[in-house]
């Protein structure tokens, strides 16, 4: 597990809440039911839980 910058395209986000329930504490839903990184910094692995490939990381 690292911690990196992550990203989240929000044109490809579904809002299916992968992310958000499997990383509440980096992640969490916008007013528009969309995800959007908390602090900018995440779980590498995030991007593994979303199944459009929304979420990306900065390496
Ligand atoms: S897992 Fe992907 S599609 Fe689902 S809420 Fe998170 S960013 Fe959106």
């Amino acid at each position: 597990m690292a911690r990196k910058k992550i990203k989240i395209d929000n044109t490809m986000c579904i809002g299916c809440g992968a992310c958000v329930g499997t990383y509440p504490d980096d992640i969490q839903f916008n007013a528009d039911g969309l995800a959007e990184p908390i602090t900018g910094e995440g779980e590498e692995e995030a991007v593994e839980v979303c199944p459009v490939g929304a979420i990306s990381v900065e390496e």
